[in-house]
């Protein structure tokens, strides 16, 4: 394989973005086709409600407060 740098085309404009090495904005080709899918991402957030994950990080039951 090596390290052959492909160009692939920017997710928003569809235009060939830079490799990574030379591109702070990989995969996309510049940094308004990132804040561009950046803010759709945002977008579907906002409509789309997710209920909070078990397990993550719930605070502990202050049931140790029935011991008074
Ligand atoms: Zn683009």
């Amino acid at each position: 394989m090596g390290s052959v740098e492909r160009i692939v085309p920017c997710p928003v404009c569809k235009k060939p973005a830079e490799p990574r090495s030379r591109n702070t904005t990989f995969p996309f080709c510049s940094d308004r086709c990132r804040r561009i899918d950046l803010g759709r991402w945002f977008g579907e957030e906002y409509r789309v409600p997710s209920p909070p994950a078990e397990g993550e990080e719930q605070p502990p039951a202050p049931d140790d407060a029935s011991e008074r």
